[in-house]
């Protein structure tokens, strides 16, 4: 489907009345950028489901329509739906991908693992050069949040120019020494920006937004009480957070392990492009760490939001390969829960106490900054830039229209401030501005089911159901081994199978055996983290040998 030429369009995908996901439609005259391309995590309901990405059936057949696709940085929820997206897209005439250069070394390295890498386009953008993307100039502007190399985007039409904030806060004292771009935002104001899209996350804190820099002395103040090892998790693109335990660690005289891949990852991918400096030597592998005291040891580890096959789970049920947790050991949460994971993260805390550990959090010790700004930002941001209309993104309702009474209360006109909704693009003439025709939106689940409405569920459940049906599947593993001791129970519901049943099952039998053989390579011992692997490889061979995504409801026995 394709609009006729006319307005400027702003549709928001992802990321209005909810965490995550934050995808923006920018078109004109049919042509179209996209700013950013993010996932969600899925909530403890979504029971069975690993990645919710936002809807794409805008875009659908249009790929050849959009000039580019602009990256904020290098989080999940603005990075992570990229490979997916493509793939849906078609990626023989997939759009160049655009972004600072730690967000393209992250780029390239998921397209890398989804083999996509040689089918797109991936450039480095410097502050300040102007890529031409259609009828758009499209410019980064260097923000700081809580991942290096976060802008925001600015996009240049005939009919105005639109800022998208990305997430942002204007942190005075960077670890890195490199504040936002004050000034060029200052400049687009004063230059008469049309339209703010600007991030309203902590739209209901009073004040500045604490330093990511008060976070250092804090965790070296913790590690010095401590006698043990220390743990330590956060997320492995804060890499300036890595660095400052990095730096405690080296005060302290305590070797650093790095644990989990995506933390060995980001590690290697900061080190490389100069965001994070490793002291000679600090860091040892974690089959060393026999070799040291425990008072000499400091792990960073994944799995800060409690993430099922994070180092840090597997740590919490004793089933990691390489660090067995004691009594005597601190855990230290550099990270606040994302509103969802709560749940996960209690459930973690709760098995490191019982195993022994001490549990150190953000209630305890000021050992963590929000990586977005307070109201104060916001306005900050709102009087340097002046827009002439403004629409609240990132965030939910609650937040969106605090950030529309902040811009209220410093004299932007009510009607001029347009609180959106996911699917309801505003759209700019020359007579104004207005939200336009509703589209499709939604999300899509990855290993799941496909979903428009969240409020429709239930019914899309069973629609879903009965187009694909379910999969029971009830693995007999031995306790001590993980091996096979009996015939696996398999048990279909609906789901239509073109080959012949029997074949199929024995088909079926086979992923089972691959998959338990996998989690046996990788040292996975716990039942709830075997049944996740076997979830994920199973999903993945239906859908590959039946073009369908039934339920799949694996249960593994020990006996
Ligand atoms: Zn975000
Ligand atoms: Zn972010």
């Amino acid at each position: 489907m394709s609009l006729s030429g006319g307005p400027l369009r702003v549709l928001p995908l992802g990321g209005l009345g909810e965490i995550g996901k934050n995808m923006t439609v920018v078109e004109y005259e049919d042509r179209i950028v996209l700013v950013d391309v993010g996932l969600r995590f899925p909530t403890a309901e979504m029971m069975g489901i690993d990645l919710v990405l936002p809807d794409f059936a805008y875009l659908r057949g249009r790929v050849s329509d959009i000039e580019a696709i602009v990256v904020t940085h290098g989080h999940e929820d603005h990075l992570g739906c990229l490979p997916f997206l493509l793939r849906e897209l078609g990626v023989d005439d997939a759009p160049p991908v655009y972004g600072g250069p730690l967000t393209m070394a992250m780029a390239r390295s998921k397209l890398d693992e989804h083999k996509l890498a040689r089918d797109v386009h991936v450039e480095d953008v410097k502050d300040g050069e102007i890529i031409e993307c259609g009828p758009f100039d499209v410019e980064l502007i260097h923000m700081t949040h809580s991942i290096p190399d976060a802008s925001a985007v600015a996009l240049k039409s005939e009919l105005g120019t639109i800022l998208v904030t990305g997430d942002y806060k204007f942190d005075q004292t960077p670890v890195d020494g490199r504040p936002a771009d004050v000034s060029r935002l200052a400049e687009l104001g004063r230059e008469g920006l049309l339209l703010l899209c600007g991030d309203s996350t902590n739209g209901d804190r009073p004040g500045f937004a604490p330093s990511e820099k008060v976070a250092g002395p804090n965790l070296r103040d913790v590690f010095s009480r401590c006698k043990g090892r220390i743990v330590v998790t956060s997320f492995a693109s804060n890499i300036h957070r890595v660095q400052q335990v990095v730096d405690a660690a080296a005060a302290l005289d305590r070797k650093i392990v790095l644990v989990g891949r995506s933390m060995r990852k980001n590690t290697n991918i900061g080190r490389t492009l100069g965001h994070i400096e490793l002291p000679e030597g600090i860091v040892i592998g974690p089959r060393e760490m026999s070799d040291y005291p425990d008072h000499r040891l400091v792990v960073i580890s994944t799995g800060s939001q409690g993430e099922p096959l994070s180092a840090l789970r597997r740590m919490a049920h004793r089933d990691h390969p390489q660090v067995e947790l004691h009594s005597g050991d601190t855990v230290v949460f550099s990270a606040t829960p994302i509103p969802g994971n709560e749940r996960a993260v209690n459930e973690t805390i709760d098995r490191l106490y019982h195993i022994g550990c001490d549990v150190i959090t953000t209630k305890d010790a000021p050992i963590h900054a929000s990586g977005h700004g307070y109201q104060e930002e916001i306005k900050l941001m709102l009087n340097l830039t002046r827009p002439r209309y403004l629409m609240p993104v990132h965030g939910d309702h609650k937040r969106i229209r605090l950030h529309a009474e902040m811009a209220e209360a410093l004299g932007i006109a009510a009607e001029d401030i347009f609180r959106g909704d996911n699917g309801l693009p505003l759209e700019i003439d020359s007579d104004g501005a207005r939200f336009g025709e509703r589209q499709r939106s939604g999300m899509f689940f990855v290993d799941g089911i496909e979903l428009g409405d969240p409020t429709e569920s239930a019914m899309r459940d069973r629609r879903a159901l009965s187009a694909d049906g379910i999969m029971f599947v009830v693995a007999t593993v031995s306790a001590d081994e993980g091996n096979t001791v009996a015939d696996h129970e398999i048990v279909l519901r609906g789901v239509p199978i073109a080959a012949e049943e029997g074949a199929f099952l024995a088909e079926v039998r086979e992923a089972i055996e691959d998959s338990l053989d996998r989690a046996a390579d990788d040292d996975v011992h716990a039942v709830e983290l075997i049944e996740k692997i076997l979830h994920d490889d199973l999903a993945e061979f239906v859908y590959k040998r039946l073009r369908r995504r039934p339920m799949i409801l694996p249960v593994v026995v020990e006996v």
